[in-house]
């Protein structure tokens, strides 16, 4: 291969690499972006699971408060018997224990009374929370759905990119060498879309490492390709082209 010929098929791949650079990008964005979509979906899920959560809570302290209006009935229903039942007592004694019978239901009765006065803070304090995030959420949903109508028109900016560069990509390959051509795309695929890189001052524009003095030699020799030892990219003087 002629020193000329080196030169022409680097400036190729270089070419090619500034595509493939992009079309890298655009297909780790078109990787992510979705993803991001779903990341974002969840979250505004988990806040309307938990407003879901308070109204199931509201409900089941209705649903208690009910029971223990029940039970306060009943409570009262008993006074209202052992009221008659005082009134049939022939002894003292009996009269005695049956007031003390009535006494212990009405400590009963307000014990049930207290806890459906305390039901219904409860439920006014889950009200009020349920009232709250009724305005996180709707204001949640909205930002939820303009940033993910974004992100689907940045997808879509970029399926339309990729398809532009696709083409590009094509019309360049005829002239690369197919050798050199699976050599850099092998690299490529592999090395986060870099194939070929610069050399930075006396480091790897890839991997950053240190590149020995003969291996820089060998480099401007331009009678072969040369790699990056350590990360296998090939490399090439900026200045070459
Ligand atoms: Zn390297």
């Amino acid at each position: 291969m002629t020193q000329i010929s080196v030169k022409d098929q680097i400036k190729k791949l270089v070419d090619l690499q500034k595509i493939d650079a992009e079309i890298y990008n655009a297909n780790t964005g078109l990787t992510e972006k979705p993803a991001l979509i779903e990341e974002l979906k969840k979250k505004f899920e988990s806040t309307k699971a938990h407003l879901n959560g308070l109204e199931e809570k509201f409900k089941s302290t209705q649903i208690k408060r009910k029971e223990l209006e029940l039970e306060m009935k009943a409570k009262e229903d008993e006074i209202i018997k052992a009221n008659t039942q005082l009134t049939q007592l022939k002894t003292n004694k009996e009269y005695q224990i049956k007031l003390n019978e009535i006494a212990g239901i009405k400590a009963d009765k307000s014990i049930i009374e207290e806890k459906i006065l305390l039901s219904y803070d409860e439920a006014d304090a889950i009200q009020s929370e349920i009232g709250k995030e009724k305005v996180a959420v709707g204001a949640g949903e909205k930002q939820y759905l303009a940033r993910k109508k974004e992100i689907e028109d940045e997808i879509k900016l970029m399926e339309d990119r990729l398809k532009v560069l696709e083409s590009q990509r094509k019309q360049q390959l005829p002239g690369v060498d197919r050798t050199l051509l699976n050599r850099y795309e092998k690299v490529l695929a592999h090395k986060d879309g870099l194939g070929i890189v610069p050399l930075s001052g006396s480091s790897c524009g890839g991997c950053h490492m240190n590149v020995p003095p003969q291996t820089i030699n060998a480099i401007k020799m331009h009678d072969q390709l040369v790699e990056c030892e350590k990360c296998l990219r090939i490399m090439y003087l900026e200045d070459d082209l």
